[in-house]
């Protein structure tokens, strides 16, 4: 089945690299096999002139479409695109990219502050409030050994640093709950 493509795009294409070498290893030919099981072959010349071309190269054609190395990729292109088109396209392509990354990048350092905010100290007031509330001691048991401020919903869950959602545990029944809830 033919790939319909859109007019002024540029598609990845599937290629594999093969090459075949003679006695001793040296390199004789590189073929590239694309998207039908067909390929290309290369001999050593035109194979490293493809690396260090800094200018797209017109590959084969299949079907009306046509494989292009450019920027470091194999594209397939409709018929009739010039090698200036398929740069432009290219180049897009990566600096679209680019952005991408930048834009997750961003996020992820987004994600990354919020869980940090979420691992602050809580504040004095609240601790206080929290304190004076549960009078010194663990809500559990009563010990008043090995005291920590424990969130009744966990932050993972959803839970904030409001002194409704603190309470007091010691450190067993702190223990004892992180066991039971997991
Ligand atoms: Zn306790």
């Amino acid at each position: 089945m033919r790939t319909i493509l859109t007019r002024m795009s540029l598609q990845r294409a599937n290629v594999r690299i093969e090459e075949r070498r003679g006695f001793f290893g040296a390199l004789k030919e590189v073929r590239l096999w694309f998207s039908r099981g067909e390929h290309v072959a290369l001999n050593r010349e035109a194979w490293d002139a493809l690396g260090r071309s800094g200018e797209p190269v017109a590959l084969g054609e299949d079907g009306g479409r046509r494989l292009w190395y450019a920027e470091g990729g194999y594209y397939w292109a409709e018929d009739g695109m010039d090698a200036e088109a398929v740069a432009l396209l290219a180049w897009d392509r990566e600096r679209r990219q680019d952005a991408r990354l930048d834009r997750l990048r961003k996020i992820r350092a987004a994600e990354e502050d919020a869980e940090r905010g979420r691992r602050e100290r809580l504040p004095d007031e609240v601790r206080a409030a929290v304190w004076h509330r549960d009078e010194g001691r663990c809500v559990r048991c009563g010990s008043e050994q090995e005291l920590q401020f424990d969130h009744v919903i966990p932050f993972s869950r959803g839970g904030s640093n409001a002194v409704e959602n603190i309470q007091i545990l010691c450190g067993p029944c702190n223990r004892a709950k992180g066991d039971s809830i997991v």
